[in-house]
């Protein structure tokens, strides 16, 4: 798939060439010609990345950036300013507005496909976790995008790699203002040290004396552990080819000496927002999918997910001959428990109800929630003998101890029902070993309550 770039320009000729040159590399091309269309194009998601030029009428390039990047919609977008300002402040002025990078006129072929090329890969990593991640927002949790948005990209942790003492000294001086520094002069240690460490951000130095600084990057890179950890190069002018390379393995963004000090605070913090944009997408897509299989209320499995796991446990049971036994466990009388102490009353005691199961029950069994106050426990290479100690044991432990209600206000005496069937031969499926438990648990409330009866199968 290739990515769709806007380029945005009021100057009809230079839209033409950078229209052209891009489309030659088989990017996708849109046009703008004011900051006003950009935005609307932009917003619409029609685009994967903005080349911005700066000195626009009306709305210059500084301010389209900045209403990109302050836009929850927008903000995720890669834009790189092209301008004829080539001054370290007109720089510093861009990346404080949020571009992610400079390219300065003429630009060069290289200069402007390798850029391209390696933000619109990095988008593509963050379209895909925001995309599963967009669901969670339906479900009411955080917005990582707005949070992204009030992101400051300070007070990060980072690992300078350099071995020439003048310069780490300088750069850590200057970013101590607003990081932690952990400073790192030998490159071998470098891998190590980063892997271990929780780092935001780690600065390479492309200089070092007897290594090659790209091969850390490189390693840094294929290593699960470091994988997300930005990598910010340092190189000498004149070595455009191994910018390129680095490009290419991952380094995320780079300085070329000497140092412009803003420009590297500016550099870092965009870095370090990144970062903590895609960690914030990544556990709404984590806690999406343990939303999706546990049971709010109480936090053990829900239904859905027991039924489909059950299919494959009992399976696998019947596949290698071992025992595996359900329990299905129901509250005796719990509408009472609803109608004579208020409905809060009857979430308290699920709740605690859930506790028990769970300090009864060893890691490998599958606990959930089957229902209103109904639950279903799956214990795996387990007989039927010895299930029924257990359900019996879990009996008492209801039974004898009362359940706190209203902060401990009251106490409860909660009594439970409990039918059991186990793995009956090969022909034996998750719906027939969950029927049986059911016609099992309807004869123990039939016979009585607070009883833990057998499947006789
Ligand atoms: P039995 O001994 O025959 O099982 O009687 P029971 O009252 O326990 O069973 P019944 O199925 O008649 O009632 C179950 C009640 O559980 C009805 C329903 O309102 C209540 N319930 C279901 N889900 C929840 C819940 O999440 N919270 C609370 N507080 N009550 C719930
Ligand atoms: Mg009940
Ligand atoms: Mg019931």
């Amino acid at each position: 798939m290739s990515a769709r770039v806007l380029v945005v320009d009021d100057i009809p000729a230079n839209v033409k060439l950078l229209e052209a040159r891009l489309s030659a590399e088989y990017f996708d091309v849109a046009t703008a010609y004011s900051g006003a269309e950009a935005l609307a194009l932009a917003e619409r998601a029609e685009c994967d990345i903005v080349l911005l030029d700066v000195m626009m009428p009306d709305m210059d390039g500084f301010e389209v950036c900045r209403r990109l990047k302050s836009n929850p919609a927008t903000h995720h977008i890669p834009v790189v300013m092209v301008t004829a300002l080539d001054q370290p402040s007109d720089r510093v002025r861009g990346l404080e507005a949020g571009a992610d990078d400079f390219l300065t006129k003429p630009v060069t072929d290289v200069a402007l496909i390798s850029r391209v090329r390696q933000l619109s890969r990095l988008k593509m990593v963050t379209d895909e976790l925001r995309m599963r991640a967009l669901t969670t927002k339906e479900i009411g949790m955080q917005s990582p995008e707005r949070e992204a948005v009030a992101e400051t990209g300070r007070n990060g942790r980072i690992l300078i790699v350099d071995d020439r003492k003048s310069s780490y000294e300088r750069i850590a001086q200057t970013l101590a203002a607003e990081h932690t520094i952990d400073i790192e002069t030998n490159p071998a240690e470098a891998m190590f040290h980063a892997a271990e460490g929780n780092y935001d951000l780690m600065i390479v130095s492309l200089g070092l004396e007897n290594f090659d600084g790209l091969r850390l990057c490189s390693q840094v890179r294929s290593l699960e552990r470091t994988r997300g950890l930005p990598i910010l190069a340092v190189a000498e002018p004149d070595n455009n080819q191994r910018l390129v390379r680095g490009l290419e393995i991952g380094v995320n963004d780079y300085l070329i000496r000497p140092i412009d000090k803003n420009e590297m605070l500016a550099r870092v913090r965009t870095q370090i927002k990144k970062k903590r944009y895609t960690e914030r997408l990544r556990d709404n897509v984590h806690a999406s999918i343990e939303m999706a299989i546990s049971d709010g209320l109480t936090g053990l499995f829900n239904r859905r997910y027991m039924e489909t796991h059950l299919g494959a446990l009992v399976e696998q049971a019947a596949a290698r001959g071992k025992p595996i036994t359900v329990l299905i466990l129901d509250i005796d009388f719990f509408k009472a428990i609803n109608d004579g102490h208020g409905h809060d009353a009857g979430d308290d005691v699920l709740r605690e109800f859930a506790l028990r199961i769970r300090k009864s029950i060893r890691n490998i069994d599958l606990a959930c929630r089957y229902g209103g106050e109904e639950f279903v426990v799956v214990m795996p290479e387990t007989d039927m003998a010895v299930a029924t100690m257990v359900a019996e044991r879990l009996r008492r432990k209801v039974a004898s101890e009362p359940f706190a209600i209203q902060q401990g206000a009251k106490q409860l005496s909660v009594t439970l029902s409990i039918g059991i069937a186990a793995l009956a031969g090969p022909e034996d499926t998750a719906a027939t070993i969950l029927k049986r438990a059911d016609t099992a648990l309807y004869r123990a409330k039939r016979d009585g309550r607070n009883r833990v009866v057998a499947d006789a199968a």
